[in-house]
């Protein structure tokens, strides 16, 4: 499937609010937003100025690109994933969100494995984790409870895997998945909630973007 390969820090800019697509850089005083808080583009610093009340669709407009590009997400997977969330009972938003947090590449960065999703999805394509002890190379793979991910034995001993498995004690992981440090295997426990998005999203605004 195809991904977004422009300059990531500019769709951060373009939301106003840090969207944490770099890993470690976000948070550093490297991060564009700290050095140029204002829209991208030749007229971004006329625009910061000029802007008045936002429309409807304009909030909503931004909060669904805000949502695809958190999860790295292009317009026909988006739509496809929203009408699986229409299709399944319950909010249609809430199922959303739930559909994307499901996402292997999603999953393996909530474990620690990698400092963003954009490195989460490399590693997965480049065929470092099974699940149910089967390789795994898609990244928009959906995770169900009882799945067992692991990152495959031969990448173990790459010395990536082995920094990192140093790093992971210290790591928080959402109560749905549990992490074990010691064979970097992981198991899904149950299906991930609203309250496991960390990223302030109001899906609201993407039901009523699509329901126009
Ligand atoms: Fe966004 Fe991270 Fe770039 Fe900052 S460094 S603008 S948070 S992608």
């Amino acid at each position: 499937m195809a991904r977004y390969t422009g300059p990531v820090c500019r769709l951060c800019r373009r939301e106003g609010q840090k969207l944490f697509l770099k890993g470690a850089r976000c948070t550093s005083p490297k991060c564009a937003l700290e050095r140029r808080d204002y829209p991208p583009g030749q007229h971004g610093q006329v625009a910061r100025f000029r802007r008045g009340q936002p429309t409807d669709y304009f909030r909503q407009l931004r909060e669904k690109q805000k949502v695809k590009r958190v999860y790295g997400i292009l317009e026909r997977q988006f739509r496809r994933y929203f009408r699986e969330a229409l299709r399944t009972p319950g909010l249609t938003g809430e199922n959303l969100l739930i559909l994307l947090e499901r996402r292997l590449d999603n999953v393996v960065y909530r474990l620690g494995f990698a400092d963003s999703r954009a490195q989460a999805r490399q590693l997965v394509q480049h065929g470092h984790f099974t699940v149910n002890g089967r390789r795994v190379t898609i990244p928009s793979y959906l995770v169900r409870p009882g799945d067992q991910i692991a990152v495959r034995e031969g990448s173990r001993r790459r010395p990536y895997f082995q920094e990192r498995a140093e790093m992971l004690d210290e790591m928080r992981v959402p109560d749905w998945l549990s992490l074990n440090t010691a064979d970097l295997s992981a198991r899904v426990l149950g299906m991930p909630r609203r309250e496991h998005v960390d990223i302030p999203i109001n899906e609201q605004l993407v039901v009523e973007y699509y329901s126009r």
